[in-house]
């Protein structure tokens, strides 16, 4: 998938080296691409060492449950974003405490997930009914008869199980996640 036209002037595009790299560049203009990104965030939200969970509506994961999240806007702050993401889906609304775990894709469009601890400031969850169609506070126990979505149970593990000392590759996840670069922080 090369970038054929400049997405700034619409002049041709050329393969080029910028900064050492041979990347995609513009024949007019200053524009290069540097690729393509997206930056996905989850919350885990604990009350008395329950997680808030939601089950998906829609697809992809429809039927699952996993932790509320989203991806992050052009020009919304991201920890506004995670923030309004646990709000709309669940009605909880939430504060964070720190950020547990991060997730990497490098792939076609390289996805960087930053998972967040929350602390519990109010409401009941509820569903919104479009995104998601239930939504509750569970205990581990409650989760094992319960269809978890593997990248959620990894987290959950991660949140409540405990951390590492900083930033350590999980290369011996507790459910296999093959092509994830995964972080505990
Ligand atoms: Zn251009």
């Amino acid at each position: 998938m090369e970038v054929k036209f400049c997405s700034s002037c619409g002049a041709g595009m050329e393969t080029r080296e910028v900064d050492g790299t041979l990347r995609r560049a513009c024949t007019k203009c200053s524009f290069v691409h540097w690729g393509n990104y997206s930056i996905g965030v989850g919350a885990l939200v604990v009350k008395e060492d329950k997680m808030l969970l939601v089950r998906r509506a829609q697809d992809p994961g429809k039927g699952y449950w996993t932790n509320p999240g989203g991806y992050i806007e052009q020009l919304e702050p991201i920890e506004e974003t995670i923030v309004r993401e646990v709000r709309e889906e669940c009605g909880v609304e939430s504060t964070i405490k720190g950020i547990v775990a991060l997730r990497d894709q490098p792939r076609s469009i390289h996805n960087l997930y930053v998972a967040f601890e929350m602390d519990y400031v109010g409401g009941e969850p509820t569903p919104d009914g479009v995104e998601v169609d239930a939504a509750g506070f569970f205990g581990m126990e409650e989760m094992e008869a319960m269809n978890v979505a593997p990248f959620t149970k990894w987290l959950v593990d991660v949140a409540l199980r405990g951390k590492s000392d900083g930033l350590t590759v999980d290369g011996n996840p507790i459910v296999p996640l093959n092509g994830y670069g995964l972080f505990r922080a």
